[in-house]
């Protein structure tokens, strides 16, 4: 299983939350070539983790199962969150000494529930604390985007709102927490060859949220909305719809891809009836990866700062 012994000792450990897309919808593109999107996103109570000390030099290690599926060069978004933190630091006078980072890699890479921006967010988070930097919002923002489009969300870590190209984000006043299950069928999809192959990039808004409340309220609101990556992303990959067919067959209250996929989720009712769902299609399907967890909750009245 897991090599937890690799977090033994830090100075300083992180969750880096798996994030979850309830909704995603490709609203227009930017000159760039940037797409905008509107997307209802939640996180899970389980993730990747991140363990950070002082050292002599800077060191960086990989445990985990999905260790060999992350770069341990500089491409790492660990490393790139590291570097561009330090540059910060550095450009004001302050000091960013080194520092050993270990990254226990339990997320599936490439699967759609943003790994590398929570992996990159976390380590923002822990060296901010441990280099007491604190570049502000604005430019904590923009560092976060520079890493990438999830990575402002993946810093906030609650139920929200994510709109343009990742930079607006309103978090939920009320959002419930659900029993959820992550399948992956352990196939690698790329984001940007979904987004090159996706021929509608200005699709219908979201609906307003304003008046979801209750469990069952939020649950009508999610089914009237769509992950419009999910379509390119099944021509792409056939296993994202015999994964979300397993899925609906154990009864959720909602199944969907999340990101570009291939990773779907389910939402269930009982943590009793996600349990059981977990244990069939791990019997049924032992190639792929099954994770049994629950969904953040909303209930805080800050926006994002
Ligand atoms: P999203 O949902 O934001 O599209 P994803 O889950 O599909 O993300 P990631 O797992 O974040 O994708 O990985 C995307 C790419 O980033 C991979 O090709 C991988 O090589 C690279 N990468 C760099 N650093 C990491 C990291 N720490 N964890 C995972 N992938 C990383």
């Amino acid at each position: 299983m897991t090599a937890d012994s690799g977090l033994d000792g830090f100075v300083l450990t992180r969750m880096a939350a798996a994030k979850i897309n309830l909704a995603l919808h490709v609203v227009g593109q930017r000159a760039d070539g940037h797409h905008l999107l509107e997307s209802l996103v939640t996180f899970a109570d389980a993730g990747d983790r991140i363990g950070i000390s002082p050292d002599t030099d800077d060191r960086f290690t990989v445990s985990g199962p999905f260790a060999e599926d992350v770069p341990l060069s500089g491409d790492n978004l660990v490393l790139r969150a590291r570097d561009l933190l330090r540059r910060h630091q550095t450009e004001h006078g302050a000091e960013a000494p080194p520092v050993h980072i270990h990254l226990e890699k339990n997320l599936p890479v490439a699967s759609g529930i943003g790994g590398g921006s929570a992996d990159a967010a976390a380590t923002l988070q822990g060296l901010m604390a441990l280099w007491k930097a604190d570049p502000g919002a604005d430019e904590r923002l923009a560092m976060a985007l520079k890493l990438g489009a999830d990575v402002p969300m993946c810093l906030d870590g609650r139920p929200l709102i994510s709109s343009g190209i990742g930079e607006t984000l309103a978090a939920l006043k009320t959002f419930p927490a659900f029993p959820m299950l992550l399948v992956n069928p352990r196939r690698a999809v790329s984001t940007p060859v979904i987004f090159r192959t996706l021929v509608n990039k200005t699709n219908s808004p979201m609906p307003s949220l304003d008046d979801a409340r209750t469990t069952l309220e939020w649950l009508n609101a999610m089914q009237a909305m769509r992950n419009d990556l999910e379509p390119p992303a099944r021509a792409l990959e056939p296993s994202i719809a015999a994964v979300s067919a397993a899925l609906s067959d154990t009864g959720p209250r909602l199944v969907r891809m999340s990101g570009s996929g291939a990773t779907c989720f389910a939402l269930y009712a009982t943590d009793a009836e996600r349990d059981a769902a977990a244990v069939r299609l791990s019997q049924r399907h032992p190639g792929w990866y099954v994770l049994a967890c629950h969904s953040a909750a909303g209930g805080t009245n800050d926006s994002q700062g």
